[in-house]
This record gives structure tokens, C-alpha cells and sequence, in this order.
């Protein structure tokens, strides 16, 4: 039986939600080959729990490659050994997050050791004569277009929240295979011996995981005027991104840009504060599913991409929503 084959890593203590939407993307393709059995592939430092879990978020098998070295995952670890499970287990399709390890460094890297065609960023897939058709955004998210891959084996990377990931059902019964293999075969030459915090790690979520984005733009005016939003992310368990001038003016560092040269968010919430709603800022902002924009210009185009529109200046808006948000909290 041909197979659809998930790539996912975990630690001791949780999985990612990205797994699990690689997982839920994996199941659902799988169901509309037919016949197709969902994999899953996990790495990680004692994961064998997680490994479950999979099962029972949609996987129907999990090979499970359970190794200490794997507790601070390096690319080129992850890169053999995905190469090696996919060569044994010949699955049709191999599917990874679009994130920085997995879509970025081992996705395009695998396919190309297979001679495998590879799709990035899908944010969906059709199945037309049991060929496969990925879904993705074109032209700065301008268009979305469909496109075929080649080769015996197809490579795809999921935009992250593009798929829910499947309620834990724990009546699901799956095999865990655990992979007989030593990840320490595929050390690499060059590794990292220390990992030094830089100033840009920050409190609160990632961009990549929050629900909720504040972002803000020009519009904010100074560092000071952005320092408002990081109080309003704080009193809602967001994460701060920017447009490209409040990265340039080192408002917020460059590593929260949002956009077509940024990153590509897709929280359940984008507060766009100040911000004009540049093609290339909606580019990375605009599959959020909920996005509010405050602005000062109610000919801005942020406003024809918004769901909820706030025509104000920020400095109207923002402090007393903290200020109800903060006495909120001291409620309880
Ligand atoms: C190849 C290329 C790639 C690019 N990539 C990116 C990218 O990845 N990300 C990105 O963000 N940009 C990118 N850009 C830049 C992009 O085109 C825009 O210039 C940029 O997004 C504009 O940022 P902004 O909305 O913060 O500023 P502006 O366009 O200057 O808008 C500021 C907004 O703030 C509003 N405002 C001002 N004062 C207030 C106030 N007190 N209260 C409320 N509102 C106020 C104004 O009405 C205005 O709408 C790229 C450009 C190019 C050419």
C-alpha cells in the first residue's frame, strides 16, 4: 500500500502544533487518494508517548526514531535520517511544515537527493485522477494557483494553520515502528557547540506560533509609540511583528518582520496597527484569519483586507484598550 508520510519532530514534553497540522494534511490527503495509509515520521529525545499521540491526532502508523542526540535537532540529522526512512519506506508523498528546519532546510534538500519534485508553502490540495494538485499563493499572495509535481516521490511543505489539526481521538489504533538507525551517522562536519541568546529573543510567543499578532507599522512614529504595542501584546499573550520601516527604524527586530521578504503569519488574530496594507506587508499577513486594522486614513488599503476596521488614530485607541484589558485581568 502506497502511503502519505508526515514529518514531524517532538520533545519529551509536547508536540508542536505544526505536527499536528502536518499530521491532519497527511490524513486528509491520504483519504482523498483512497487506499492510502497516513505516516507519520517523528524524531526527538524521548517522544515514545508522543509517538501516541500521533496516532491518535490521525496517523495511522509512526516510525519513530527515539535518540538523546535528537533533543536539539541539527539540519543535516534531520535531512539523513528523513532520507533514510523514505528510501526504506518508498511512501507517494512526503509532506513537512513550512518552518525554518523542517521546509526550509531539509524539504528542499531531500527532494533534491531523490530527484523528487517538491511544492512549497501549500496551503491546500486537490485530487483529480488520482494525480495530485498543491495549492498555493502566487504573486505576493495576490492569486493562488494549482501545481503538479514530478517524480516518483513528491515533496511538499504546509503553510502553518493552513490545516486544523484533528481532535485527539483515543479510541485510534495505529503502530508505533520504532527505526532501527543512529542519528549520530549523519553528524555533520561543521556543528554548533554553543547556542548564545541574542537581544532579539523576546518574551512571549513566536511569530510563527502566536494566535495572536499585534503588529505595527510607520504609523507608530517612534521606538517609544511601538513600545505601546509590546504592552498591548503583553496583557494579550500575543507576539509582536512590523512592516519593513518599523523593522528598518529598528523598532522591532528584523526577525519580526511580516511580509513577502518576512515571515508568513497566520494567526487567529492580526491587529495591524499604523500600517498601510502594502501588497507586500498583506503578502505575509493576509490568510490571518481575523485581521483588525487600526489607521488614521480611511482611504488606507489595509482597510479593504480587514475584517474589523478602527478609522483612529492609534494613540485614541490603544492605551485605554490596555488599560480595560489590564483591569480585566486583575479581576480575574
Ligand atoms: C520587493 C519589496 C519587498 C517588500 N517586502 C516587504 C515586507 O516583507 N514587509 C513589509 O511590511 N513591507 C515590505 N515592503 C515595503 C512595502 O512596499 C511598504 O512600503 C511597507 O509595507 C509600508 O509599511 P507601513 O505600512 O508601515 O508604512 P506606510 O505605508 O508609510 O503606512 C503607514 C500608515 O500609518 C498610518 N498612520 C500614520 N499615523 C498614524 C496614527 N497616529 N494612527 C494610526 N495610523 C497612522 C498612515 O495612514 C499609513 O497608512 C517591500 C517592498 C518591496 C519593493
Amino acid at each position: 500500500m502506497t502511503s502519505v508520510l508526515a514529518f514531524c519532530t517532538a520533545t519529551v514534553t509536547s508536540i508542536p502544533r505544526s505536527a499536528l497540522e502536518v499530521v491532519a494534511a497527511a490524513r486528509s490527503l491520504a483519504q482523498q487518494l483512497g487506499g492510502v495509509s497516513a505516516q507519520a515520521l517523528l524524531l526527538g529525545a524521548r517522544v515514545e508517548q508522543q509517538a501516541y499521540a500521533l496516532i491518535q491526532h490521525g496517523a495511522d502508523e509512526v516510525f519513530l526514531v527515539d535518540h538523546p542526540s535528537l533533543a536539539s535537532l541539527e539540519d543535516e540529522v534531520a535531512l539523513g535520517v528523513a532520507e533514510y526512512v523514505v528510501r526504506q519506506m518508498t511512501p507517494q508523498v512526503v509532506l513537512f511544515p513550512h518552518d525554518d528546519l523542517a521546509g526550509g532546510h531539509v524539504a528542499p534538500r531531500l527532494a533534491y537527493r531523490l530527484k523528487a519534485g517538491i511544492v512549497t508553502d501549500c496551503t491546500g490540495f486537490a485530487v483529480q485522477d488520482h494525480e495530485i494538485r498543491w495549492l498555493r499563493p502566487v504573486y505576493g499572495g495576490k492569486a493562488m494557483a494549482y501545481f503538479r509535481a514530478q517524480g516518483p516521490i513528491q515533496v511538499a511543505t504546509v503553510r502553518s494553520r493552513a490545516f486544523e489539526p484533528l481532535p485527539a481521538d483515543p479510541s485510534r489504533r495505529g503502530e508505533v515502528r520504532p527505526v532501527d538507525i543512529n542519528p549520530e551517522t549523519f553528524l555533520p562536519t561543521v556543528r554548533a557547540v554553543e547556542r548564545v541568546e541574542t537581544a532579539e529573543v523576546e518574551e512571549g510567543p513566536s511569530l510563527d506560533r502566536a494566535e495572536i499578532i499585534v503588529s505595527g507599522g510607520r504609523g507608530m512614529g517612534s521606538a517609544e509609540g511601538f513600545q505601546v504595542l509590546h504592552d498591548l501584546a503583553r496583557v494579550l499573550g500575543a507576539a509582536v511583528g512590523g512592516s519593513r520601516p518599523a523593522a528598518d527604524m529598528g523598532w522591532v527586530p528584523h526577525s519580526h518582520l511580516v511580509g513577502q521578504t518576512g515571515k508568513i503569519v497566520a494567526p487567529k488574530l492580526y491587529i495591524a496597527v499604523g500600517i498601510s496594507g502594502a501588497t507586500q506587508h498583506m503578502a505575509g499577513a493576509g490568510s490571518s484569519k481575523t485581521i483588525v486594522a487600526i489607521n488614521k486614513d480611511p482611504d488606507a488599503p489595509i482597510f479593504k483586507l480587514a475584517h474589523i476596521g478602527v478609522v483612529s488614530e492609534w494613540e485614541k485607541v490603544i492605551p485605554p484598550l490596555i488599560q480595560i484589558f489590564r483591569e480585566m485581568r486583575s479581576q480575574g
